[in-house]
């Protein structure tokens, strides 16, 4: 099939990704998801790095115990390439919070109360690790998780610097356990705070950015349309021509410009008032809309001058729509506050040729309404 003869080119064509990257992709996978996820585990094997590196010193300057090192350490190494399979093989797209935040946090804590349990005399560099794994939950748990998370620290390191007090004295003296205690509980405390405030921000910003989406929707809409009618202004019409043509010459439908001026309408301003010319031209834009197919579009093509853009579903007279608007028009007062005026209008129109510049079709419209003002009004010329 051309199809798949076609994907080798296409690839062969792409630049090949670096070393570096290579990597990454062999270690993070492609699924744009998982990164974040990936990213957060990453985070947690530094922690847990750290944290072996002091187990293993405290083995081997002989003041902690080997067998409970080595444990500890595999149990690290069994927390992190467990979480890492779990993530690469997707499981955790199962769990309503696929980054696993909570169970990382709380493992982590854990392991790292274990490891301050046998460090000894070295066991004070392990509280600053606590933190780290608390500011990290921070930017991917909520705040009522990290509150959870800070509370389960403080508790689960309160019962382990009391063990720890009482089974070996020596190395965690009652006094010292307790500014740890102490000094653990207001970092969580102060955490927690952080975490809540975090959240406020994230909410607000999220705030901010929708009101900025709504606005630039907003101002988009606005520069789009005519501020009189209502209808696509001259801009809007424009882009809508070019697709149109192009949508055209990949063999979509044919299409016809039909471009629409009022007939006398200097006489309407001139007698009744600029004010009653605007309402006016408001009442036949209404109109038009009513009366015209909903495939045709119209617009304001400036002043009292508008252009239709008709697309040729089936062949056949493109005036006809036209000639409707001209006969319902017959009978409507020409705005809600001039009963007795009637509006009409001379109107030409040019089929688009495949390949032609719009403007040349424009044209073509332009002096198809010439003409018809010409012809004495009130009337469509087709060119
Ligand atoms: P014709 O039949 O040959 O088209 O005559 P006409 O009087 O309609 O044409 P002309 O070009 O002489 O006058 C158009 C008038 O439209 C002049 C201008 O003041 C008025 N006009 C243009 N824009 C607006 C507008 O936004 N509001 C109002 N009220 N009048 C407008
Ligand atoms: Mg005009
Ligand atoms: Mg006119």
């Amino acid at each position: 099939m051309p199809t798949q003869q076609a994907a080798p080119a296409a690839l062969d064509s792409l630049p090949s990704p670096g070393r570096t990257t290579r990597l990454a992709q062999a270690l993070l996978g492609t699924d744009s998801r998982q990164r974040p996820t990936l990213q957060l585990l990453g985070l947690a094997a530094l922690v847990t790095a750290t944290v072996v590196i002091l187990l293993v010193y405290a083995a081997s300057i002989g003041v902690a115990d080997v067998l409970q090192v080595a444990v500890l350490t595999s149990l690290f190494f069994i927390f992190i390439l467990g979480f890492y399979g779990v993530i690469r093989s997707g499981l955790n797209q199962r769990f309503a919070d696929p980054t696993l935040a909570m169970p990382q946090t709380i493992l982590a804590q854990t392991l790292i109360a274990g490891a301050y349990a046998v460090t000894g005399p070295v066991h004070g560099a392990t509280v600053i690790m606590l933190s780290l794994v608390m500011v990290f939950g921070m930017f991917s748990l909520r705040p009522n998780a990290v509150r959870h998370a800070s509370v389960y620290t403080v508790v689960l390191m309160g019962v382990v610097m009391y063990w720890c007090s009482q089974k070996q004295p020596l190395h965690y003296p009652l006094g010292q356990e307790l500014f740890n205690f102490a000094l653990t509980a207001i970092v969580m405390l102060a955490i927690s705070r952080l975490s809540g405030q975090l959240s406020e921000m994230r909410t607000r910003l999220k705030t901010q950015k929708i009101a900025l989406e709504q606005a630039l929707a907003h101002i988009k809409e606005m520069a789009a349309r005519d501020e009189l009618t209502g209808l696509p202004n001259r801009r809007r019409m424009m882009t809508l021509l070019q697709e149109h043509a192009t949508r055209h010459a990949r063999g979509g439908p044919r299409f016809f410009v039909c471009i629409i001026d009022l007939d006398h309408f200097k006489n309407i301003n001139d007698t009744y008032g600029h004010a009653a010319g605007d309402a006016v031209l408001r009442a036949f834009a209404t109109q038009a809309q009513v009366v015209l197919r909903t495939t045709d579009m119209i617009g304001r093509w400036g002043g009292e001058e508008f252009l239709l853009l008709l697309p040729e579903s089936a062949p056949g007279d493109p005036t006809l729509g036209v000639a409707r608007l001209r006969e319902s028009l017959a009978d409507l007062p020409a705005s809600p506050a001039l009963h007795d005026l009637r509006v009409q209008f001379s109107a030409g129109f040019a089929r688009y040729e495949e390949g032609e510049p719009i403007d040349q079709a424009i044209e073509r419209a332009d002096r198809a309404l010439y003409a018809a003002k010409s012809a004495g009004r009130n009337r469509s010329v087709v060119l």
